[in-house]
C-alpha cells in the first residue's frame, strides 16, 4: 500500500492479528534495520508501523494492534488526529521553516501564548520553544544559571530527564542511558526521591526534609541554581511522590533562592488526569518544561516560566535552527485545542479510574503484582516476588512479551526494569481499552 492509500483508508478501530507478531514483513524490515542502524538506537517490539489512529497501530503485514504505549506518551490526542492533520498540511502547503530566530511567524508566539495562560500558577510568563525533551531540559538549566548566577543543580533517584551530555548526568540509571557514555557534566548533584512503595515514607514533607538535609549539608543552599524533578518519575517506574513532597521541594527553592523546574516532559497535556501533573499537588513551579504529549508526534518541546526568569539569558542565548518548527507549531496548537475543545483532561481520568479498577482487582488476586499506582492515563504495575519488595524484571519482561504476541503494545519501565507501563492514546475507545485490559488479566493468568 502507499502512503496516500494507507491515509484515506480508515482504520477499524479493533485488534486484528492475521499474522504471528511480529509478521514475515516485519521480520524483514527488522533484518533491515540491523544492517542499517546503529545498533544502540533499540526497538521494543518491531512491528513495522504503516498507520496509526483511535487506539490502534497498524503494521505491515496487516496486523492491528491495541496501541497502550502512545510513542512514549507522545500522541495523547490521537496519532494522526484529524485537527492535527489539518492544521499541520496547512502549514505544511504555505511554508514549512523560516528559523524563528531570523524572520519570525506568529504560530511560535501562539504557542508561546497558550503555554504561558496554560500552565501552573498566574504570575506573568514568557516560553521558549525547542525539540525535544531533553534539549528543553538543558535549556532549563541554563536559564536557571543564568538568573541565579548559581550552578549547582539537584536532581533525584529514579530520574530520567533526556540523553543528551548534561541530561545523562541529570539521569539516575546507568543502563542503558549512561554506560560507556561519560564523563558526564558536572555540578550535578542528586538526592533521594519519595517513592513510598520503596522507602515506606508515606509522609511527603519526612521524605523532603531528608533529601533538603542533603541538599543544604552537601551542596549548600546558596550554590543551588535549580531542583529539577518530574512530578511523577516516568522512565524511573511511574513512581509517584508521598503528598506534599513537591511542595516542600518548592517551598525550600523559594525560601533559598533556587529555581523550581518541574520536568513534565511526560506527565504534561493531559496525560494525568489534569493539563499538569503539578496541579494535583497545587505546586507551581517556577519553570516547567514540556515536551512528548506537546504537538502530536511533531518534534517540539518547551520551557515556561515566570517572566524574570526567563528573561534572564541574554538575545541570542536561547533558541536552535529548528526550536518551535511552524508545522511542529501548527501541530501543537491543534493538541492543545483538541484538548480543551474535547475536554481529554476528563478522558485521561475516566481511563485512569477503569484501568486503576482493573488492575487492582488484578493485583488483588495476584502476588507478584507488588503495587498499582499512576495518575490518570498514566498507570503502571510494579512486579515483584510475592511477599516482598523483591523485583521481578524477567516476569516483567516475559508478561510485556505475551501481550506482544497477543497484539497489545505494552511498556517497561522502572530503574529495577520491574514495571509495566499503560500510556494509552486519549483517543483510545472504551472497547478497546478494555480489551486491552482483558488481554493484560489473561496474559497474567497465563505467565507463571
Ligand atoms: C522522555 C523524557 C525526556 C527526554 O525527552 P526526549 O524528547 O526524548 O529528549 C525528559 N524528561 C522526561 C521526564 C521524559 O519522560
Amino acid at each position: 500500500m502507499t502512503i496516500a492509500e494507507i491515509a484515506g483508508r480508515t482504520l477499524t478501530q479493533e485488534r486484528r492479528l492475521v499474522t504471528a507478531i511480529p509478521g514475515p514483513i516485519s521480520q524483514e524490515l527488522q533484518a533491515r534495520k540491523q544492517s542499517a542502524v546503529a545498533a544502540g538506537v533499540g526497538v521494543t517490539l518491531p512491528v513495522y508501523v504503516v498507520a496509526a489512529g483511535g487506539g490502534v497501530l497498524a503494521d505491515a503485514d496487516g496486523n492491528q494492534l491495541i496501541d497502550f504505549g502512545s510513542g512514549i506518551a507522545v500522541t495523547t490526542v490521537g496519532n494522526s488526529a484529524p485537527a492535527v492533520v489539518d492544521a499541520v498540511t496547512q502549514q505544511v502547503a504555505a511554508f514549512t521553516h523560516t528559523c524563528f530566530m531570523v524572520t519570525p511567524y506568529e504560530g511560535y508566539v501562539k504557542v508561546a501564548e497558550h503555554l504561558n495562560r496554560l500552565t501552573p500558577g498566574d504570575h506573568e510568563k514568557r516560553t521558549a520553544l525547542f525539540n525535544s525533551g531533553a534539549e528543553a531540559v538543558e535549556n532549563a538549566v541554563k536559564i536557571a544559571r543564568a538568573y541565579t548566577r548559581r550552578q549547582a543543580v539537584v536532581v533525584f533517584d529514579h530520574a530520567y530527564h533526556g540523553r543528551t551530555n548534561l541530561t545523562m548526568a541529570m539521569t539516575a540509571k546507568n543502563q542503558p542511558y549512561k554506560h560507556g557514555f561519560g564523563p558526564f557534566a558536572n555540578e550535578v548533584y542528586r538526592v533521594p526521591t519519595s517513592y513510598p512503595f520503596r522507602d515506606g515514607e508515606t509522609d511527603g514533607a519526612a521524605a523532603a526534609a531528608h533529601a533538603l538535609d542533603l541538599i543544604n549539608k552537601q551542596v549548600g543552599a546558596d550554590n543551588v541554581a535549580a531542583v529539577v524533578i518530574e512530578p511523577v518519575h516516568g522512565e524511573g517506574g511511574f513512581v509517584v511522590p508521598a503528598p506534599g513532597f513537591l511542595g516542600a521541594l518548592q517551598k525550600w527553592c523559594t525560601d533559598n533562592g533556587a529555581v523550581f523546574v518541574a520536568d513534565e516532559v511526560q506527565t504534561g497535556f493531559a496525560r494525568t488526569g489534569a493539563l499538569f501533573a503539578c496541579e494535583h499537588e497545587n505546586v507551581v513551579p517556577d519553570l516547567i518544561v514540556t515536551a512528548k504529549g506537546i504537538a502530536g508526534g511533531l518534534p517540539l518541546s518547551a520551557v515556561t516560566g515566570r517572566a524574570e526568569i526567563m528573561d534572564g539569558p541574554q538575545s541570542g542565548g536561547l533558541g536552535g535552527t529548528y526550536g518551535g518548527n511552524p508545522l511542529a507549531c501548527a501541530a501543537a496548537l491543534a493538541v492543545i485545542d483538541t484538548i480543551e475543545r474535547e475536554n481529554l483532561v476528563a478522558r485521561a481520568r475516566a481511563i485512569g479510574e477503569t484501568m486503576l479498577s482493573r488492575l487492582g482487582a488484578l493485583a488483588a488476586a495476584d502476588p507478584r503484582i507488588g503495587e498499582v499506582r499512576g495518575r490518570g492515563a498514566m498507570i503502571a504495575v510494579e512486579l515483584v516476588k510475592p511477599g516482598t519488595t523483591e523485583p521481578d524484571a524477567d516476569l516483567t519482561k516475559r508478561v510485556a512479551a505475551a501481550a506482544h504476541a497477543q497484539g497489545l503494545v505494552v511498556l517497561t519501565c522502572g530503574t529495577y526494569g520491574n514495571v509495566l507501563r499503560f500510556l494509552p492514546p486519549l483517543s483510545m475507545p472504551d472497547h478497546l481499552l478494555d480489551e486491552g485490559l482483558d488481554i493484560l488479566a489473561a496474559v497474567f493468568a497465563e505467565v507463571k
